[in-house]
This record gives structure tokens, sequence and C-alpha cells, in this order.
């Protein structure tokens, strides 16, 4: 009974401590998910010609991929409970006094190359025969994303995606504690590109994908062309890797320049008729 009596606080603790999590997973995604469809719906008008597939997404499409999305929050707050458990325990120390601009930005852009390449990697393993079934072929069901399959995974992959968090910060926050802002930042920047990537529509400028500027950079029609063809294109960010690795979709470029110039062309045949 004692013993009963001193597991229900805990309990009701980490029951709370999940639902705090959750909420703030969910307020993640659907700012990013329904940010894009929301604003996209908005300028549909201007971005129809930068549509990347002919095919639409269905109602049915969008549903499931919140259905899934969902659960993988879920799987997200359990992960996201044992960052906060390593907080608390001291594992990650964190500057709790005026924010270090230096740091801060050092921070990001330590975070962001490190989650591409973990994502790299990750998603590669994930596209091997043995783990792909159980694992990433629910994120493959959207043949045609739309930005509600950010988070459309098996929970295995859920498990995956999110089990870098705590680990990338174990690592950063013992070089230098982390700056809280980095972290926010990070996690604000992960769900913008991750829904954006998935958004369909194609709104970055002609040449961008040939630039030594920009080129670097991963754009909607590179994780497009993930889930069209599967076998090139496993970067999330940076084309760094595909291009090291002999990875990138041969027709990268020529699929950009289909959608990026077109509008152009077509614009320019108006204009002169
Ligand atoms: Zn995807
Ligand atoms: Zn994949």
């Amino acid at each position: 009974m004692s013993v009963l009596s001193s597991l229900t606080p805990a309990l009701a603790t980490i029951a709370q401590q999940i639902g705090h999590a959750v909420e703030i997973e969910f307020t993640r995604y659907l700012i990013g998910a329904a940010g894009v469809a929301v604003l996209y719906w908005l300028i549909q008008r201007w971005i129809e010609p930068r549509r990347i597939q002919a095919g639409k997404a269905s109602f049915a499409d969008r549903r499931r991929e919140f259905r899934r999305s969902v659960e993988t929050i879920f799987v997200f707050s359990l992960v996201n409970l044992l960052t906060f458990a390593m907080f608390r325990a001291g594992w990650l120390p964190v500057n709790r006094g005026a924010p270090d601009i230096g740091i801060m930005v050092a921070q990001i852009i330590a975070m962001v190359i490190m989650h591409d390449a973990w994502f790299y990697w990750m998603h590669r393993s994930l596209h091997l025969k043995v783990l792909f079934r159980r694992a990433h072929a629910t994120h493959h069901v959207s043949r045609t994303p739309t930005s509600w399959a950010a988070y459309s995974f098996a929970p295995i992959e859920a498990i995956f995606e999110s089990i870098y968090v705590p680990v990338m910060f174990l690592i950063i926050s013992h070089i230098v504690p982390i700056q809280p802002w980095a972290a926010f930042i990070f996690l604000g920047h992960q769900i913008a590109r991750n829904a954006v990537g998935h958004s369909g529509f194609e709104l970055a400028w002609p040449g961008f994908t040939r630039s030594p500027l920009t080129g670097w950079l991963t754009t909607t029609t590179h994780h497009d062309l993930h889930h069209t063809e599967g076998r090139y294109n496993f970067g999330l960010y940076f084309t760094w890797w595909d291009r090291m690795m002999g990875t990138e979709h041969p027709k990268y470029h020529e699929r950009f320049d289909a959608v990026a110039v077109r509008p152009e062309v077509v614009t320019n045949r108006v204009d002169l008729a």
C-alpha cells in the first residue's frame, strides 16, 4: 500500500510531463504543417505553376498524414521526457544567464549540421530491405506529399527521428552549456524546413540548384523526388552528403528547372501572344 501511495504522485508527475511534451510537440507541428498549408492556400493563384507533380494529394491523404503525425507526436513526447530527465539530472548543462549571441549562432550551426549528417545516414539505413517495410514504408505511402506529412512516420522511425536530440544536446552541452534560444531556433528551423520540403510546391528561384551560393541547400523538389522515386536524395537540409555519396538524383537539376524555370517560359509565351 505504501509503495502504491508513493508511486501515485510519481506517475501523476510523469503523466503531467508527457501531457506538457505532447502540447509542445503538437503546437510545433501545427505551426509548421498548418502554417505552410494555410500560407500556400492563400497564395495558390500565384504558386500553382510551381506545383511539382501533375497529380494532387487528396483529402484522405492529408487525413492519413495528420493521423500518423499525431501518433509520432506521442513518440516524440516520450523521447522529450528523456531529454527533460537528462536536463534535471544535470547531464545537459544549460546557460541560465544572458544569451551569448556568438555561442548561440555557433550552436545553431552545429545542431543543423549534426542533424543533417544523422538524418542522411539514418534515412539511408531505413531504406535497407531489412528495415524499410517495418520502419519507413509508412512515410513513403505519401507519393504526393503535403506539409501534413512532416511527421508521418511509423513508431520505429519516430524513435530514430528524435533520439538524436538528447544525444546531440549531450555532446554540445559538454563543449559549452546549451543556449536555450539555440535549441528553440534549431527546433523551429527543423519543422519549418520539414513542412516546406513536403509542401509539393517549388518556390526557389531559377538557378538555385546550380549556383555555388545556394546549390548546397536542398529544395522541395529534392525531397519530392525522394518521395516519387525513393532511390535518391536522402539528405535533409544540405545536398553535401548525397553529392559525396553519389545518391543525388541524376536528373535533379532538370526536374527543378522544369518547375522553377517553366513559369517564366510560360509567362513569356503569354506576353508574346
Ligand atoms: Zn519525406
Ligand atoms: Zn525515404
